[in-house]
């Protein structure tokens, strides 16, 4: 099949360069060009484990186009990548999916051939049919079912574990109204042996929201029971290991810690709890999650107050990517904590492996480390992200607050506290 992706961040260069390794024609557009170029000349526009060797291997299948009328000309079906980030209200910015939606009426007014869209975007439900369709049509002019369909097919990847779990799905969600609709996506999947559930597409719009609703929900939860359990002197690290063993719960995702960030948890909870107010419903414990989660962080910082006050200090930070494996640095827990540092009056002398660079953009006044061991030399460390390279510094005559269990840390620091444990 010959498919043309729009939006060549995470989502859409592991989609496009995986689906490329399944035997297909794949044109990528955005409207950063710089991410195309990097594309024409071989290299993944984002930071993801496994992703270049799988570009570099499929490079004659893979090709890019700034003119993104020609990219839906020349393919049968088209994936919609583009980012949805949150409104200062919370709401779902629903700008690049509206002028993307445009651009492919414009494209499918000037074909011949059926199309097929594939929306991967987080939207709320309703966006499809209220929003997508409507903009597809009037820039077309022409009918959905008999010219084109758009059927919902939500991402689940782990930034990080991507490519991996693009090849390894838990499971595919397609959302469509008529099953004519979704016999490309099918055909495209066919290979998976994973559970498939085909859904109407404002169903297959909530799944995803409701998804990371209880992922999300499942961490504030530890987080919580951690705060108490370091109040009380009880590591919730076991805590969570005894519970989990409790085949109705499963230990997965069951951790407490600093809280969490990335471009999707916080934005995709906030949008549910508009969504939730706009059907009326009080949404409690979506907005607890957030609330909890807001608090973590800076209970870093009041346990590292418990040792030295602040003014004057040189804190080390070890890790700034919300996650390990990943450059992606949006809403990454490592942002509260230094600017609470910073208003403490302390120096701070940052590391991490791959996202100082995306990092500097926004905290363009700290010192950075080129190595994590020279992050050892300061008054205390904190531990934000837990790279597997953290594991074996020697931590010993260190003063550490962890946000992230890292055992080694815990094992030799000579005041170490854990921020629920
Ligand atoms: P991203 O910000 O990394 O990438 C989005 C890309 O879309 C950017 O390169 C941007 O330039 C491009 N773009 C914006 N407007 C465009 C347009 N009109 N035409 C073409 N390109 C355009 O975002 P992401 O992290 O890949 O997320 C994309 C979507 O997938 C979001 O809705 C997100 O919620 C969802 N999602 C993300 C993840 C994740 O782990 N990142 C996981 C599951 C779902």
């Amino acid at each position: 099949m010959r498919i043309s992706i729009f939006g060549t961040g995470y989502v859409g260069s592991v989609t496009g360069i995986c689906i490329a390794d399944l035997g297909h024609e794949i044109i990528f557009t955005d409207i950063d060009t710089a991410k195309l170029n990097l594309i024409d000349h071989g290299q993944i526009p984002v930071f993801e484990p496994g992703l270049q060797q799988i570009l570099t291997k499929n490079k004659k299948k893979i090709s890019t186009n700034t003119n993104p009328i020609e990219a839906i000309i020349n393919t049968d079906i088209s994936f919609i990548c583009v980012g949805t980030p949150s409104r200062e209200d919370g709401s779902l910015d629903t700008r690049s999916i509206e002028s993307v939606s445009q651009t492919l009426g414009e494209g499918i007014g000037k074909k011949k051939n059926f199309h097929t869209i594939v929306v991967k975007s987080t939207v709320i439900p309703g966006t499809i049919e209220e929003l997508i369709l409507p903009i597809i049509m009037k820039e077309s002019h022409k009918q959905v079912n008999n010219d084109f369909s758009v059927v919902s097919n939500p991402e689940f990847l782990r930034e990080g574990n991507a490519v991996y779990d693009f090849f390894h799905p838990d499971r595919i969600i397609i959302g469509s109204n008529t099953p004519e609709s979704y016999r490309p996506l099918s055909e495209l999947y066919s290979s998976f042996s994973c559970p498939k559930m085909v859904t109407t597409i404002k169903t297959a719009e909530m799944i995803k929201y409701v998804n990371n609703a209880f992922l999300a929900t499942k961490i504030s939860f530890a987080n919580e029971i951690g705060n108490i359990c370091k109040e009380a002197g009880i590591d919730s690290y076991e805590v969570f290991k005894g519970v989990g063993m409790d085949s109705r719960i499963n230990p997965r995702f069951f951790r407490s810690g600093i809280g969490f960030g990335g471009s999707c948890f916080p934005k995709d909870v906030r949008a549910l709890i508009v969504y939730s107010k706009k059907v009326g419903i009080e949404p409690g414990i979506l907005e607890a999650i957030l609330d909890t989660n807001q608090d973590q962080p800076s209970r870093l910082v009041s346990l590292l107050k418990r040792h030295m006050d602040l003014k004057g200090k040189t804190i080390g930070i070890l890790g700034l990517a919300f996650k390990p494996e990943t450059d992606d640095i949006r809403e990454s827990r490592a942002i509260p904590i230094i600017r609470q540092l910073i208003a403490d009056g302390a120096n701070v002398l940052a590391f991490d492996p791959v996202a100082m660079k995306n990092f500097q953009r926004i905290f363009p006044n700290i010192e950075y480390a080129t190595t994590s061991n020279r992050v050892l030399e300061t008054d205390a460390v904190l531990i934000i992200t837990e790279w597997s390279e953290f594991e074996n510094l020697d931590y010993t005559n260190k003063i550490v607050i962890d946000g992230r269990n890292i055992k080694k840390a815990r094992k030799n620091a000579r005041i170490y506290e854990g921020v629920c444990w």
